[in-house]
């Protein structure tokens, strides 16, 4: 049988349980899934692009078919390149629909044999962000619920420098 891979876009700025829960449902639904850090991200990170592989690396672990990478340019090339058929995106709310809404069908466009699936975090999840996490940890707030360990401690690194 065909084998299904998927990829999974996103500045990752860091990794949040909301990510994570994304990532497990993906996990179970495709052979492949490859989280892929986009680097000509307007935003400027907080965390250098191999911060943020080595914690999605870390917190990923215990999924067997899950792997991260980078990449520069346009995605559906990218998804062309690795012969993904999925690209994952989460939605929260009704507030990411509309740019979410465009960009796929852009996507699509460009190349129709790619999908864009969108997969629904718990309803715990749908308020998280990493600019709200990155705001908190820069208050020290307690962010356990939010992000996993590893990723605490590196925020906690990052704004103790
Ligand atoms: P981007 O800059 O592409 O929005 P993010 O790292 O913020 O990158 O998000 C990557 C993907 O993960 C997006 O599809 C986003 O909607 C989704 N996502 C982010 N946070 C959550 C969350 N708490 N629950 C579910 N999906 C999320």
């Amino acid at each position: 049988m065909k084998k299904i891979t998927a990829i999974y876009p996103g500045t990752f700025d860091p990794v949040t349980n909301g990510h994570l829960d994304i990532i497990e449902r993906a996990s179970k639904l495709f052979d492949n899934v490859i989280i892929t850090i986009a680097v000509n991200s307007n935003k400027k990170p907080l965390f250098t692009e191999n911060e943020r592989v080595d914690m999605i690396k870390n917190v990923t672990k215990k999924f067997k078919n899950v792997s991260v990478d980078f990449f520069d340019g346009l995605l559906v090339s990218y998804a062309k390149k690795k012969k993904a058929s999925v690209i994952i995106r989460g939605l929260r709310a009704i507030s990411d629909f509309d740019y979410e809404f465009q960009i796929a069908l852009t996507n699509r466009k460009l190349v129709p044999e790619v999908n864009t699936i969108f997969l629904m975090p718990s309803e715990k999840y749908s308020f998280l962000n990493s600019s709200l996490v990155r705001e908190l940890a820069s208050y020290n707030a307690n962010l356990k619920e939010f992000v996993p360990e590893y990723v605490h401690r590196k925020l906690k690194e990052k704004y103790t420098k």
